[in-house]
């Protein structure tokens, strides 16, 4: 039986100043009340995160970073630390995103770095994988992931991976408006959690949440959440509306 908890994450990208964060915050808190079989959280940028963990206390919203540095402190100007987001009160982070992948140098070895120091501090930490368009027209989609997987989860031990989330979003429909067909985004989810096994062990891989992320909206989330091994949603676009965000929220309900 599948054990595993729906998770639907907004990525909020550097969108909503602090004010807007908690309007949205007010205005979602009732329309998503009653959806508790899912996990529901936004990640706002890090000036807002303050300000949305206070509105969103009380209320089954969680909030998360978008980013996080490996060291404690010290001469990393722009980047912030485990400790310095555990002040804020969140509770996720988003790690390796493919816009961090492609913009700011983020590599495999970040990402593993960051991991650590997340799970350290007892952040979920929602680690992003995904192949370029033309790692996929060239038929490299699985290697790609393999070793995106292999190196961004080494030293990791197995009974840690459960605290794990992993985002697949193939990067050719993130904000593209192209999402990977429902049966296309399960063969790719399911090579993930074989990986995963292989690296691991076949318990282990069955506890770990792989999320979809690319395109996701309220009109094709209930078909994408229905697959087997998709455990939820990394959402950019609709994540940044109430209304929208909460009824794809409202479709992903297995
Ligand atoms: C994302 O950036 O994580 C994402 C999936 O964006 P969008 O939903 O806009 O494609």
């Amino acid at each position: 039986m599948n054990m595993r908890r729906t998770i639907i994450a907004g990525n909020w990208k550097m969108n909503l100043t602090a004010a807007e964060a908690v309007a949205f915050v007010e205005e979602f808190k009732p329309l998503v009340a009653d959806s508790t079989e899912v996990e529901i959280v936004v990640c706002p940028v890090f000036t807002a995160l303050d300000a949305a963990v206070k509105a969103a206390a009380g209320s089954n919203i969680k909030i998360g970073a978008q980013n996080i540095h490996w060291e404690e402190s010290g001469a990393f100007t722009g980047e912030i630390s485990a400790a310095m987001l555990k002040e804020t009160g969140v509770e996720y982070v988003i790690i390796g995103h493919s816009e961090r992948r492609q913009y700011f140098g983020e590599t495999d070895e970040t990402v593993n770095k960051r991991l650590k120091a997340a799970l350290a501090a007892g952040l979920v930490p929602m680690v992003c994988v995904g192949e370029v368009l033309a790692e996929r027209e060239s038929g490299k989609t699985e290697s790609v992931l393999s070793t995106q997987l292999q190196c961004g989860l080494n030293g990791i031990p197995a009974d840690e991976m459960e605290k794990i989330v992993i985002a697949y979003e193939p990067v050719w429909a993130i904000g593209t408006g192209k999402t990977a067909t429902p049966e296309m985004a399960e063969e790719t989810h399911a090579y993930i959690r074989k990986t995963l096994a292989d690296l691991f062990d076949r318990d282990t891989a069955d506890k770990v949440r792989i999320q979809y992320g690319g395109s996701m909206k309220p009109a094709n989330s209930a078909e994408l959440i229905a697959q087997p091994d998709i455990d939820g949603g990394l959402v950019g676009g609709a994540a940044l509306k109430p209304d929208s965000f909460s009824e794809l929220i409202k479709n992903a309900i297995k």
